[in-house]
C-alpha cells in the first residue's frame, strides 16, 4: 500500500488542515513555504493523468476551501501537481501542493530549458 493511502488509514499521522468522505489536506513533512499543504484523494489514483474528470471536479472546491481555511484564498498560492518521472513525482498516489504565506520565488524550470527534445 503506498505511503498516502497509509496516511488515509491513519496507519502513519499527518497534520490535517481540512478533511472530508473524499479528500484530505495535511501538512507536508518537509515544507518548501511558510504554508505547504498535501491535497489528496482517499481513494488511490496514481497520478493528474490518470485522475477522472468527475474526481476533478468535486477535488476543485475542496481545494479552494483548503485556501480559505488556510487563510491565503486572498493572498494568493501556487497549486502544483508533479506528474511521473520526469515531473518529479515521488509519491505515486496524486496529490496537490498548495503553496502560500509570502511570495513564492518560480523554480521549477528544466535545468536545460533550451535542451531540444
Ligand atoms: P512529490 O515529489 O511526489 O510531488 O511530493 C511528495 C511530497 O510528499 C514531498 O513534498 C514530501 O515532503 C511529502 N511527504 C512524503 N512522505 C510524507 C509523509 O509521510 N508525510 C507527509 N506529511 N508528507 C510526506
Ligand atoms: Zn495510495
Amino acid at each position: 500500500m503506498c505511503i498516502f493511502c497509509q496516511i488515509v488509514k491513519g496507519e502513519i499521522p499527518n497534520n490535517t488542515v481540512h478533511e472530508n468522505e473524499d479528500f484530505l489536506a495535511f501538512h507536508d513533512i518537509h515544507p518548501t513555504a511558510p504554508i505547504h499543504v498535501l491535497i489528496i484523494p482517499k481513494v488511490h489514483v496514481e497520478n493528474f493523468q490518470s485522475v477522472d474528470a468527475q474526481t476533478m471536479a468535486k477535488m476543485t472546491p475542496f481545494i479552494q476551501d483548503v485556501a480559505e481555511k488556510l487563510g491565503i484564498d486572498q493572498t494568493g498560492y501556487r497549486l502544483i501537481t508533479n506528474n511521473g518521472s520526469d515531473g518529479g513525482q515521488e509519491v505515486p498516489h496524486l496529490h496537490f501542493h498548495i503553496l502560500g504565506g509570502g511570495k513564492l520565488v518560480w523554480n521549477h524550470q528544466h535545468e536545460d530549458p533550451h535542451k531540444s527534445i
